[in-house]
């Protein structure tokens, strides 16, 4: 799975997406992360890529001339056969564990990270397939979006996991959060690890995970239901 990421902040995405399981999958080949500086695409010489909101109002808004030759630059530098161009949005429909998994499917993912009061509307029409939200609250920009996207997306890849199947027994995989997870020692401060889980009965321990499973759903988390 190939990610290439469209940012004012190159240095940002690298550093945390090179760093442990996804820095990992990199070193290994199971994913290729590209972060590409928006302003190289500027023809401003002061590397300018922002302007002024037309009709007036506060903040500057990214152009979209720059951020087009930015957009068709990045995607003839690969494969497009199945790819999908996603622009870091408050607006765009919410990431959940369901599109992780959609967006898995592709073999390239060109993400589009704003900064300021966001892009020219005419960049999503010309060069966005899908808008994404990480949450409904606003940041200062796309950057950590793009990264809480990637992370979510990589490890479902083969290869990236130690063991592929982790993600099929996690919180959100079949719309239940996850059984309380324990490890030694097995007594801490008074608190003991539930006998189940020391009895070496693996039908009891399935059935004791997936009673858990419900009932943390059903107190943290009722929507889910
Ligand atoms: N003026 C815009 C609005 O009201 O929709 C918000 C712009 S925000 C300050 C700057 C950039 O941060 C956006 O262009 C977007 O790329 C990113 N961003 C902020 N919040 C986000 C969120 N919840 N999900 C995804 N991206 C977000």
């Amino acid at each position: 799975m190939r990610f290439d990421i469209l940012t004012l902040f190159p240095e940002l995405t690298d550093t945390v997406l090179s760093t442990s399981i996804t820095g990992r999958a990199q070193k290994a080949g199971a994913i290729e992360v590209f972060s590409h500086q928006i302003r190289d695409w500027s023809e401003d010489k002061h590397r300018r890529v922002d302007d002024t909101p037309c009709g007036g109002g506060k903040g500057m808004v990214m152009a979209a001339p720059p951020l087009t030759r930015a957009m068709e630059a990045v995607c003839s530098m690969g494969d497009m056969s199945n790819a999908l161009r996603i622009y870091m949005s408050p607006k765009g429909k919410l990431l959940t564990q369901k599109t992780a998994s959609r967006l898995a499917s592709y073999d390239r993912l060109i993400i589009l990270c704003g900064h300021y009061e966001g892009v020219d509307e005419r960049v999503i029409e010309l060069c966005v397939d899908e808008q994404i939200s990480i949450g409904d609250y606003v940041l200062t920009g796309g950057e950590l979006p793009a990264c809480v996207l990637v992370d979510s997306v990589a490890r479902l890849c083969p290869g990236v996991l130690a063991d592929d199947s982790c993600f099929e027994i996690e919180s959100l995989s079949d719309g239940l959060l996850e059984y309380p997870q324990y490890t030694r020692p097995i007594e801490f401060r008074g608190l003991k690890v539930p006998d189940v889980l020391l009895s070496g009965n693996h039908a009891e321990i399935e059935k004791w995970r997936r009673r858990e499973s419900l009932e943390l759903t059903r107190k943290l988390r009722p929507d889910l239901l």
